[in-house]
């Protein structure tokens, strides 16, 4: 196959400009499109439940870009269609040609529905505009449930906790416990509870309310009521537009170890499904910022080598800010038990820690502590 003189990019996020910024690094001079349903260009939206939800980042500043010369950037159009027969990509506005395309279309929030009340709307914190919805919303109100405590679900409690909001969080499990393990989900929790944010752990929790929720029912017969309702509870991979292409999706979009989906066609990011990570068959998915950018790297150099371009590893690098905590943190697995020090203490809260000890490590986590991401990364090979 040889290498495209067309580049198509479907996605105007971080694996979008990463694959931009890759193919034009590696001398691509062909022309690129980026076709991005948003308004707005290009974005990162890891400070939208941190700086931006606080008021303490202005929403200007998580502009990521500009793009490299002579890529033509289509904002608010939106891919509906893919004919690979034909090339084509079918949009809102028209079909696209291309010989090379990268699938970056990511995620949004996964909705949990509002029970008997189709029409309610759920808040919810993806996009650029529901996070200034939701910062705007929450100068209005002083209490605020959050359905859903995994990272981002706690990271939206904690920037409430901060404006000084009364902050409760529902999720059928310990808020954590299945990302950073039942040890350090603990002392976080701790936290949490010390600045008032109270944690709700029921068997099935339901939406109430219209036009917005504004409670929620637990299985054993609680109910909890708040000015504002909020739901973080994951994500739903955005391949609704390939439903008819031929591509092979499960959990996203199939993609080989090269990100590749079929000859011309990558994917990467949210949207991505990798099938060699042993995951059996519906693919993996790493919904990170990181696993987006080195998915992305990988994808583009793909596009133009071929098989002379690297097999992807994801790094597994992963990180979260909340509750005075900034946990950096390597490894596929969440842990478990008690950690190994390999620096600092953890009893004055900043230290390097070790899973399931300091010889066999599957995580490594830095804990308030200064530790470059390069160096856990070492440290979980190390072993
Ligand atoms: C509030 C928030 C905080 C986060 N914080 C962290 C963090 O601290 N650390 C971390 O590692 N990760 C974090 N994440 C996750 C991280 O942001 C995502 O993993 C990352 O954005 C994935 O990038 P992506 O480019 O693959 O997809 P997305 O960011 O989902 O972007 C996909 C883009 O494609 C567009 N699109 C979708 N369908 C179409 C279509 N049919 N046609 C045209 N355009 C389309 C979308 O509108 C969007 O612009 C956070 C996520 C959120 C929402």
């Amino acid at each position: 196959m040889t290498a495209p003189r067309d580049v198509v990019v479907v996605g105007g996020s971080i694996a979008a400009v990463t694959a931009v910024n890759t193919l034009r690094g590696e001398g691509f001079e062909g022309h690129i499109t980026v076709l991005s349903e948003e308004p707005v260009p290009p974005y990162t939206r890891v400070p939208l439940s941190k700086g931006v939800l606080a008021g303490r980042q202005p929403p200007e500043d998580i502009e990521i870009g500009p793009l490299p010369s002579g890529v033509e950037l289509r904002l608010g159009v939106r891919a509906t269609g893919l004919d690979m027969r034909a090339r084509v990509v079918r949009t809102t506005r028209g079909d696209v040609s291309y010989d090379g395309l990268v699938i970056a279309s990511g995620a949004r929030a996964r909705r949990l529905g509002v029970l008997g009340n189709p029409v309610s709307r759920e808040l919810v914190l993806r996009s650029r505009s529901d996070g200034l919805d939701l910062r705007d919303r929450l100068s209005h109100v002083s209490s605020v449930l959050v359905v859903g405590g995994g990272f981002l679900g706690m990271e939206i409690a904690s920037t409430c906790c901060e404006l000084g909001k009364r902050v409760t969080v529902v999720d059928i499990v310990p808020p954590l416990d299945a990302l950073i393990g039942p040890y350090v989900g603990a002392l976080v929790r701790e936290s949490a509870e010390r600045v008032g944010c109270r944690m709700i752990v029921a068997d099935k929790v339901t939406l109430l309310g219209s036009p917005h929720p504004c409670a929620v029912a637990t299985a054993d017969g609680r109910r909890f009521e708040a000015d504002l309702v909020v739901t973080a509870a994951g994500d739903v991979p955005n391949v609704e537009w390939l439903a008819d292409s031929g591509l092979r999706l499960g959990r996203g979009v199939h993609v080989d170890e090269r990100c590749r989906a079929a000859p011309g066609i990558v994917a990467a990011g949210d949207v991505a499904a990798c099938l060699h990570l042993d995951s059996g068959p519906a693919g993996t998915r790493i919904p990170t910022w990181t696993n987006a950018v080195e998915q992305a790297r990988v994808a583009a150099l793909a596009l133009l080598h071929a098989d002379d371009a690297p097999r992807y590893r994801p790094s597994r690098y992963g990180w979260t800010e909340q509750f005075g905590w900034d946990l950096k943190m390597v490894g596929a697995e969440a842990p478990t038990g008690k950690p190994a020090v390999l620096d600092g203490d953890l009893t004055t809260g900043h230290a390097v820690l070790a899973w399931p000890d300091a010889e066999v490590r599957h995580t490594v986590m830095a804990v308030n502590h200064p530790t470059p991401p390069a160096k856990l990364k070492r440290l979980l090979r190390a072993t």
